[in-house]
């Protein structure tokens, strides 16, 4: 199809006139309608982006925006790299000549962080923003803001072919949605029977199967979707060794190929083709010809693992619209097939859509580029769809722990602008940046990689496979990086041979990920002027790197009987039976996986440690190392002694008991804990004391205009603190004097006001005193004994007449016969009753 009979050139009055008029549009048109080739050509012929200026078109793949700036440099008969660009994580061909420049990943973000003016651009194109991918949310966003404050000229255009628009057009209000229904056909769609176990009957001898099945009752090219390189490499032998698809030429699509076989898989031929493909096919590309589609119904799906703290690419199962987006690739140009690779009852178990990036990566390295960009504040930054604070929050704290992010407001560092400088994981940027220093990038990329990738020295391996093991790859005691580094190049001078690798039980396949992923740190490391040349590694030097980037993964032995450690951030864990690293104190994880156990409890294992050495921490992280002197009670001696303890944040990693005075703040606080738990007892503290309180309590409560403040717990606290203010231990409070401070506590006024309301004890008519006890509760009581009583009748009270006492009359041994409130009462209803009793059993007292 010539490009002027596309279906995008239905739209393209609209397009322009919404550009002219207002800067925010939404195109929604089916894939193949020529969005992403035909629109960004549409704005440069009718002069929208004005003399000079670029369109920039973020796309998700990378692949697609090398293969679209190649075909748009064609159709405008320019060369690529000219007029025409693209700008991708390792290859960039673009010039000051360049208008149309297609971009991936953080690479427009990145330019918003260092240039918010956006110089020399004048649109930006978000494709395939159905994705969802964390850059295209993330860039809109920025782009928003530039544009609302900025550059209001600024234009932007959002694309897909399957667009929920609802959501995002409020979003991005005002804004106009053209949508065009393009033209397609009907696809048939097939299951399989019943479903099939990929782990038997792999994928792609399935696959090959299902296209010579098809083979003889279709016409037209065959598109196969697999997940990775891998799977697609397999796909292939298995269709080139079937004998029904002799006369099909079929290609690989997957972004790992070089340029050349990328062009090879799109270009036309006269034999019938099949393309077996990532789903980078699945929207972002079109291939020509295609008839009939066989979905493999699997993609690598980007995903934080929690045990590595990173992201990782996992095989899932793609969703519901994601198949009906890859059914849709056999309808172009005429009706077409799609044979799905899973049984038709399994269909329904799938997720109808994939869940947003923002909702399932890691958000760390988005965070540090918007930090760079002045934006401290990023929950409150305007997502599209707001991560959960718990991903943003572990995102800042790993940023601070790594040594970018610093203060209060967590704002980027100079080590976090320098960190920018890799497109890659902040975790391996810190790790690059500390193996620049030190000379020994080589080594640290390779450690990366092997993080990065899928763990290929199995656990639990036969003896005789650890004695091989043992004799081939030797032990090790400083890093089990370096066990694992030894390993995988032993499996790569076996290039990967299965029963070689076997052996050592080395998983061959895992083995071989890791070379591909250790030439792309290299690239990067190159590519920003490192040092990558093989040399002479201090192993000291590569720990050093390994502790920068995993620093919030830092453990200490407890003991040295087992393996138990202590983490930072308060965290507990055991250190795996097969690590090397036994012998060190102090060491690195770079795996924390928490494993259930039987009884219902989570266990915290960590693997691939690395020793590391005190020293090390405060010259890497100087400001998180600190000796603080303090204080702690020793329950044996009863006494407060001084403690200097060196602290990597709040790991405490030695703690020492010293001869010095502890500062006595924090011994009276010490001493005071005790007291108040009932661990120590102030012997002065006794039942007058108590009495006392009572007394200022009630005062408190029957007097409120008087303005006396009952003492609260809290006082109690402070008053017993204030007592062991300037003592040490046990002994030199045990029987310090309380009440003098008690008595502190209030005026002279207020002392004198208590003693008259509410006294000790109480003056009767016949001049004898007695005693007054105060409680919680009711009334105070007056207690005598009936001799001290006679001749004394009525009521009593006290505060100036205003709180009536009860009487307690008591037997001369001091028992209580009787409570009343009315003595007159008493002598006249039941002493009478009473008196025989008592005069027969105190015959020496008198008995009026
Ligand atoms: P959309 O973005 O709407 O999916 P594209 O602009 O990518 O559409 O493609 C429009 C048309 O241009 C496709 O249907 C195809 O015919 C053609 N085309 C695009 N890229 C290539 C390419 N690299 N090689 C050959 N044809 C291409
Ligand atoms: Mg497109």
């Amino acid at each position: 199809m010539a490009p002027r009979e596309l279906p995008i050139y239905e739209l393209e009055d609209a397009v322009v006139a919404s550009q002219r008029a207002q800067g925010r549009l939404i195109v929604q048109a089916p894939t193949g309608s020529g969005k992403s080739t035909q629109i960004p050509q549409m704005l440069l012929k009718h002069g929208l982006l004005g003399a000079k200026g670029e369109v920039v078109v973020l796309q998700p793949r990378r692949l697609a925006a090398r293969l679209l700036a190649k075909r748009v440099a064609e159709e405008m008969g320019v060369t690529l790299g000219e007029e025409v660009g693209y700008q991708i994580r390792l290859e960039s061909r673009v010039s000051e000549r360049t208008r149309i420049r297609f971009v991936t990943e953080g690479i427009l973000l990145r330019q918003m962080s260092f240039d918010a003016g956006l110089r020399g651009m004048a649109a930006i194109v978000f494709d395939e923003f159905h994705e969802r991918h964390l850059y295209g949310d993330i860039s809109l966003a920025r782009a928003v803001q530039i544009q609302r404050t900025t550059r209001p000229d600024l234009k932007l255009i959002v694309m897909s072919a399957t667009l929920d628009a609802g959501a995002l057009k409020a979003y991005l209000a005002p804004c106009e949605v053209l949508v065009s229904q393009g033209r397609s056909f009907p696809v048939r769609i097939q299951y399989l029977p019943k479903p099939v176990n990929f782990e038997n009957d792999p994928v792609w001898d399935v696959a090959a199967r299902e296209c010579e099945r098809v083979a003889m009752a279709s016409h037209g090219d065959m598109l196969v979707f697999m997940p990775g390189a891998y799977e697609i490499g397999r796909t292939v032998q298995a269709i080139q060794s079937a004998r029904a698809l002799r006369d099909f030429v079929c290609f690989p699509l997957h972004g790992e190929l070089p340029p050349e076989q990328q062009d090879r898989a799109v270009a036309r031929y006269d034999a019938r083709k099949i393309i077996v493909a990532t789903n980078v096919a699945e929207t972002s590309l079109t291939i020509d010809g295609v008839t009939t589609v066989i979905d493999g119904g699997l993609a690598r799906m980007a995903r934080f693992d929690p045990h590595r703290g990173i992201n990782t690419l996992l095989i899932e199962k793609i969703s519901v619209a994601s198949a009906d987006q890859r059914a849709g690739r056999a309808g172009r140009t005429a009706p077409g097939v799609c044979v799905r690779l899973w049984a038709e009852r399994e269909h329904a178990n799938r997720a109808p859509q994939e869940l947003p990036e923002v909702k399932r990566l890691d958000l760390s390295e988005i965070v540090l580029t918007l930090k760079a960009g002045g934006i401290d504040d990023v929950a409150n930054f305007p997502w599209l769809e707001k991560p959960d604070a718990v991903g943003l929050g572990r995102a800042e704290n790993l940023l601070a722990d790594l040594g970018a992010l610093a203060g209060e407001k967590k704002s980027i560092t100079e080590t976090g602008r320098k960190m920018l400088r890799f497109p890659v994981h902040p975790r391996y940027a810190r790790m690059l940046l500390a193996a620049e220093d030190r000379g020994c990038v080589r080594p640290v990329a390779l450690m990366a990689a092997l993080t990065q990738g899928r763990n290929f020295l199995l656990r639990g391996v036969p003896r005789e496979v650890e004695k091989a093991r043992e004799d081939a790859l030797g032990e090790e005691h400083e890093s089990d990086f370096f066990l694992l580094m030894r390993a995988w190049r032993y499996a790569d001078q076996a290039s990967y041979a299965i029963e070689a690798c076997r052996r050592l039980g080395i998983h061959a396949q895992g083995a071989r990920q890791v070379g591909p992923l250790f030439e792309q740190f290299l690239a990067i490391a190159k590519k920003e002027g490192l040092d990558t040349a093989e040399r002479r590694t201090d192993g000291t030097a590569v720990r050093k790197c390994v502790l920068a980037g995993f620093s919030d993964q830092l453990a200490r032995r407890l003991d040295a009987g087992t393996l138990r450690c202590e983490l930072v951030h308060n965290r507990r864990g055991v250190l795996a039976r097969e690590s090397g690293i036994q012998q060190a104190k102090l060491l690195v994880a770079a795996e924390i996986s928490e494993i259930g156990r039987g009884d219902g409890e989570v266990s915290t294992l960590l693997t691939l440690a690395t020793a590391i050495e005190e020293a090390w921490l405060r010259e890497i992280f100087p400001d998180d190392y600190r000796e603080v002197r303090g204080a702690t009670y020793d329950e044996a001696i009863k006494r407060v002694v001084s403690r200097r303890e060196r602290r990597f944040r709040d790991l405490v990693l030695e703690a020492k008991v010293s001869s010095d005075e502890a500062p006595l703040n924090e011994a009276a606080a010490l001493l005071t804990r005790e007291v108040v738990a009932g661990r120590l007892k102030l012997e002065t503290w006794d039942d007058a004391v108590e009495q006392w309180i009572l007394r200022v309590n009630r005062m408190a409560e029957w007097f409120p205009e008087l303005e006396v403040n009952p003492i609260t717990d809290a006082d109690r606290a402070t008053l017993i603190e204030q007592i062991c203010y300037g003592e040490l231990g046990y002994r030199a409070i045990k029987d310090k004097p309380v009440m003098p401070v008690l008595r502190d506590w209030l005026t002279a006024e207020q002392l004198a006001v208590i003693d008259d309301y509410l006294p000790e004890r109480l003056v009767m008519d016949n001049g004898r005193k007695a005693r007054l006890t105060y409680n919680k509760e009711g009334p105070p009581v007056l207690s005598a004994r009936i001799q001290e009583l006679f001749g004394i009748g009525g009521r009593f009270s006290i505060g100036h007449g205003r709180v009536p006492v009860k009487i307690e009359v008591l037997a001369p041994n001091h028992r209580p016969i009787q409570v009343t409130d009315d003595l007159t009462n008493f002598w006249r209803e039941q002493y009478p009753r009473i008196k025989p009793e008592l005069a027969r059993r105190y015959p020496r007292h008198e008995w009026r």
